[in-house]
């Protein structure tokens, strides 16, 4: 027997609880169902290793026109969509003020003012600090269910129910149910809806080397694709240099930098060269690899010559032993932090299909979405992107399915 429900909401990261928010706000008497995999927090919302998230928050005109420019000066090789990054930074104050009424722990001053900080690609400090996320998680999922969202954990999505390009709904599974194709049908139940949000989060967990958090699975992507949907920026991974061992972020600023030596496959101990060198002011002041050049200092630089030298003494397994000054020798690797690819999507979460048309029903929002940036994404745009994305695609969909 098939379930019912009128919007089908997938993923508990925070994209997806704020699509359920929206959606059961906009749409109080439709029944809203939020399924994911784990009762407790997850994702790279809730779960993550640093165990905090910044998030972009411009609170002036001035800062929102700087916010955009940084944007579109980070976009390229990737492809962005103007009129998403335009929202992104229009509502971002608004989407901020949202999560603050809650109550979601923000970094403050004794006094009580908000702290903002520089993050990722960008010397203005512009970004809030949210901490304590099991608290957010919580503070979240108390809003949609007091709201009358349905909370179903303990659910994988196996694939999106399409008919004829509209979306009807999802077959879900226990988590934890073997893979062979007989249990998959034993466990499976189709989840039938008349609008869906899909928020199953980037494209990390499908690599060896990743930093998501536990329930991430990656799958997003693959799911959408299944339906129909168009992807793009797929390319554009970030992509962190940690230390193996600890897992502790190491910058290639150090580890390619003045002190450092690596030591090649073939046993020969090198140094960066000046021009690798020249490039650590750089590349300081971001952790992921940059995918083209980025502004520094008024110039545009490509400062991913310094994660170049250090994959060309990578052995096989894509493994660097590097020492800096008298520390013992240590092993470092590229994990994926994050996608900036995703889902193409329309100004409110419409999923579009390879000919740029809108998939009936099918909304989309957070990490498995792209087009709010390119290839590189400012420190802290995720967490607001999956805010701003997500209050528009729930009410799209409460919208979609109040007409269906
Ligand atoms: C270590 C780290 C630090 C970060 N720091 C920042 C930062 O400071 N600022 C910033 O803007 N961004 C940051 N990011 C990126 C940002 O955290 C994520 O992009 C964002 O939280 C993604 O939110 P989401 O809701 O789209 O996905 P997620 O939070 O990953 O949520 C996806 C949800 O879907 C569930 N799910 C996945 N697959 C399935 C399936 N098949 N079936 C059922 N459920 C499924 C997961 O369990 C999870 O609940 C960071 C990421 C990491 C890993």
């Amino acid at each position: 027997m098939p379930h019912n429900t009128d919007i089908l909401i997938l993923g508990g990261g925070l994209a997806g609880l704020r699509a359920a928010w929206a959606a059961a706000q906009s749409a109080p008497k439709l029944r809203v169902s939020l399924a994911t995999l784990r009762p407790v927090p997850s994702g790279s919302s809730f779960a993550n290793a640093n165990g905090q998230l910044g998030m972009q928050l411009p609170q002036t005109d001035r800062e929102r026109d700087q916010f955009f420019q940084e944007i579109l000066s980070l976009a390229e090789p990737g492809h962005i969509s103007r009129p998403l990054a335009e929202i992104l930074v229009q509502e971002a104050e608004s989407r901020f003020l949202d999560l603050d009424s809650l109550g979601l722990r923000f970094q403050r001053e004794a006094t009580g003012k908000l702290l903002r900080r520089t993050a990722c690609f960008s010397p203005h400090a512009r970004a809030a600090i949210l901490y304590d996320l099991p608290h957010a998680y919580q503070r979240l999922c108390e809003t949609v269910s007091t709201l009358g969202v349905d909370l179903l954990t303990g659910l994988e999505t196996v694939s999106l129910l399409m008919d004829n390009g509209v979306a009807r709904g999802a077959v879900l599974r226990k988590a934890g149910v073997g893979t062979k194709a007989h249990a998959m049908q034993d466990a499976s139940m189709e989840y039938r809806a008349r609008a869906v949000v899909v928020a199953l989060g980037g494209p990390a967990a499908r690599h060896p080397r990743h930093m998501a958090g536990p329930g991430s699975t990656g799958q997003g992507w693959e799911l959408l694709q299944a339906a129909g949907a168009q992807l793009n920026n797929t390319d554009f991974l970030q992509y962190f240099w940690l230390n193996v061992e600890t897992r502790q972020f190491r910058s290639p600023a150090e580890i390619a930098g003045p002190l450092a030596v690596a030591m090649t496959p073939d046993g020969r101990e090198v140094a960066p060269s000046a021009k690798v060198l020249s490039l650590a002011d750089a590349r300081s002041g971001h952790c992921p690899a940059a995918w083209g050049p980025v502004p520094h200092q008024g110039e545009l630089v490509h400062d991913y010559g310094m994660d170049q030298w250090l994959q060309a003494q990578a052995n096989e397994k894509g493994v660097v032993r590097v020492k800096v000054d008298r520390n013992p020798w240590e092993q470092v690797a590229l994990f994926v932090h994050s996608g900036n690819g995703g889902a193409v999507i329309g100004s409110h979460g419409e999923v579009h299909d390879l000919n740029n048309a809108p998939l009936p029903g099918l909304f989309a929002c957070g990490e498995c979405t792209t087009g709010m940036h390119g290839a590189n994404r400012l420190g802290g745009a995720m967490v607001t992107a999956t805010q701003v994305f997500g209050r528009r695609a729930g009410n799209a969909a409460a919208r979609f399915a109040l007409g269906a």
